[in-house]
């Protein structure tokens, strides 16, 4: 992954404006279980529990689930994730997961301009809005990449 941005000289949205303003309209905090999931590194998680204020058994049970046998994401409800409150907003916003604070800016979106297109399905804010400066994406690409690395 770190190698991925070292190399990003090349990347398509170096040559191109990207614009991206996100609606809050909450569809990237939804999914299906089985092909969804919100990934924690552990120090996000250790954040996360003390946050709750409750036991780790407890965080397990209800709130995250192994994702590999070392590795935690936030469980999904319903189609949703376990934060996401009855208004569509975030409940945990300020201690949301790296995943959540750099998408839609991650390395296999920005790596080819028809990955990104295509999530256009996924998130409306894609290609609407300002232009995002470019640092601000190679920023959020080196935080999720590191965020990967140690999940
Ligand atoms: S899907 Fe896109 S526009 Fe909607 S809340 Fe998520 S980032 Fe914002
Ligand atoms: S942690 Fe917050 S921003 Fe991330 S998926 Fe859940 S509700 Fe959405």
């Amino acid at each position: 992954m770190i190698g991925f941005v070292v190399e990003a000289e090349c990347m398509f949205y170096q040559d191109k404006p990207i614009h991206f303003e996100c609606t809050a309209c909450g569809k990237c905090c939804t999914g299906n279980a089985e092909t969804h999931y919100i990934a924690l590194t552990p120090t996000e998680a250790a954040k996360l529990r003390k946050h709750l204020e409750v036991s780790e058994a407890w965080f397990r049970r209800r709130y995250v689930e192994h994702l590999t046998r070392d590795s935690w994401g936030i469980r999904m409800h319903n189609g949703q994730c376990a934060f996401l409150d009855k208004h569509g907003r975030c409940g945990i916003y300020a201690l949301r997961p790296t995943q959540c604070r750099t998408y839609p800016f991650w390395p296999e979106l920005m790596d080819d301009e028809a990955h990104w297109q295509a999530e256009k399905k996924y998130c409306e804010g894609i290609n609407r809005g300002q232009v995002v400066d470019i640092k601000v994406i190679e920023r959020k690409l080196k935080q999720q990449a590191a965020a990967e690395e140690h999940a």
